[in-house]
């Protein structure tokens, strides 16, 4: 069978296999084929309640009958407005503004835009952005361009904005990092720090500390630069917490959210600003507005997915079930951290992840396509960074599902580690 279909992250010329997905629930995805695959990434970590939760599908039907889609310039709608009252109450109060897009990569962009038309309105030359080492925002050109390089994006580097880059906080290597930082931001021309709190994810499920984050919140305060956290990844409770900045006791400038924001069902993403941000937008200039929107800006389905989300939080129990998820998984990683050939193990709240012992490990070393064919074969969707393998599953998968997942990776590990 072929198709015309382009996939993304994916080499057409190794001819891998394409399974078609039926339909899916909880943790499970069913095949066309019938088989039931257990989807230990949370379908690129954006499942969190599990597939087709019943209140998030009632919210998207009784919505799209009602209103599907308005344009957001100049007009809006409840969901929009119950959703953005509910972010700013879930929020630190020093976030006041709710600015609406679809995508985890344009929350992004948003937030690197509002930084620099900041300081472009108050008159303040300001320019440089300040990345950390391994991180991911996205995968257009601006948000490229503050993550990492690599193979991912070489091809695109004549059109990739320069920054200013501090090393990953690795344990032991923290006040490096800060001194860097602090370098950068004493500068007198740094605009921004953007950061993933605690968590980088695409770099390799690389985690640092909160104290290390509290300091860098610390620094970009005394040098007056707009500390940015990308929590695209880590929001709605992958980290434990709800938000990853929580346990660092930080409050960042601007606040990306995607992926979880719609417990993962449908497209949504925002970007939370300080007064400060917003008013010095705020005008009855003209050219002072900000300049960014897409056509599907607050989806008034998309939106009333994400006011479903938020009840689905509101339960107590959803909270108790995300810690004893998170419990489960510190006891499967202890068990498979002592095996031979594991490096690395690490968690934090419902993520774990190793590494393979691997002589080429890097991202494109040949283990990682080897892992995840054996992976796929054997019914489990997981889906290792080189060598790296991690679990970011559902929180409403179950003890038998989780055993499976580990037991796979066990065995992963005795046939591929060198
Ligand atoms: C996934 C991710 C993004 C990009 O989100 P998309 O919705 O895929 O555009 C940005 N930042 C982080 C930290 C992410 O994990």
């Amino acid at each position: 069978m072929s198709s015309p279909i382009w996939h993304p992250f994916t080499q057409h010329g190794l001819g891998h296999d394409i399974p078609e997905v039926k339909s899916a629930s909880g943790a499970l995805l069913h095949t066309k084929d019938g088989r039931d695959v257990i989807d230990a990434i949370s379908s690129w970590w954006v499942t969190t309640h599990g597939h087709c939760n019943p209140d998030i599908i009632a919210a998207i039907q009784n919505q799209a009958a009602q209103l599907d889609q308005l344009i957001f310039a100049g007009w809006t709608h409840e969901p929009a407005e119950t959703l953005a009252a509910s972010l700013i109450a879930l929020t630190p109060d020093n976030l006041q503004h709710v600015f609406y897009s679809d995508s985890g990569s344009t929350s992004v962009e948003v937030a690197l835009k509002m930084a620099l038309g900041y300081w472009n309105n108050i008159g303040v030359k300001r320019d440089r952005i300040i990345v950390m080492e391994h991180s991911y925002h996205g995968d257009t050109i601006g948000t490229m361009s503050v993550g990492e390089r690599g193979v991912f994006n070489q091809a695109y580097n004549a059109l990739m904005f320069d920054v200013d880059k501090i090393s990953f906080p690795a344990a032991g290597h923290e006040q490096n990092t800060l001194n860097q930082l602090e370098r950068y931001c004493a500068s007198g021309n740094a605009a921004a720090l953007i950061v993933e709190p605690l968590l980088l994810g695409a770099g390799g499920m690389l985690i640092y500390s909160p104290e290390t984050l509290k300091a860098m919140r610390d620094i970009c305060t005394a040098y007056d630069v707009i500390f940015i956290a990308d929590e695209v990844m880590t929001g709605w409770g992958r980290t434990g917490t709800m938000f990853a900045y929580e346990q660092a006791d930080i409050t960042p400038d601007i606040l990306c959210l995607s992926k979880g924001i719609t417990g993962g069902s449908i497209p949504l993403a925002v970007t939370l600003s300080n007064a400060a941000i917003f008013d010095a937008h705020y005008s009855t200039d003209r050219s002072k507005l900000f300049f960014h929107s897409s056509s599907y800006t607050a989806n008034p389905i998309a939106c009333a997915a994400a006011n479903a989300n938020i009840k689905i939080w509101e339960k107590p129990e959803t909270r108790a079930n995300l810690d004893a998820l998170c419990a489960r998984q510190k006891q499967h990683l202890a068990r498979i951290a002592v095996l031979p050939n594991v490096q690395n193990p690490r968690q934090i709240g419902s993520v774990t992840a190793i590494e393979i012992a691997d002589s080429k490990g890097a991202y494109m070393s040949e283990l990682g396509p080897q892992l995840l064919a054996f992976f796929k074969a054997n019914n489990v969707l997981l889906r290792p960074l080189g060598n790296t393998i991690y679990v970011m599953p559902p929180y409403c998968i179950s003890d038998e599902q989780l055993s499976k997942i580990y037991a796979l990776i066990a065995e992963a590990i005795d046939r591929f580690a060198d």
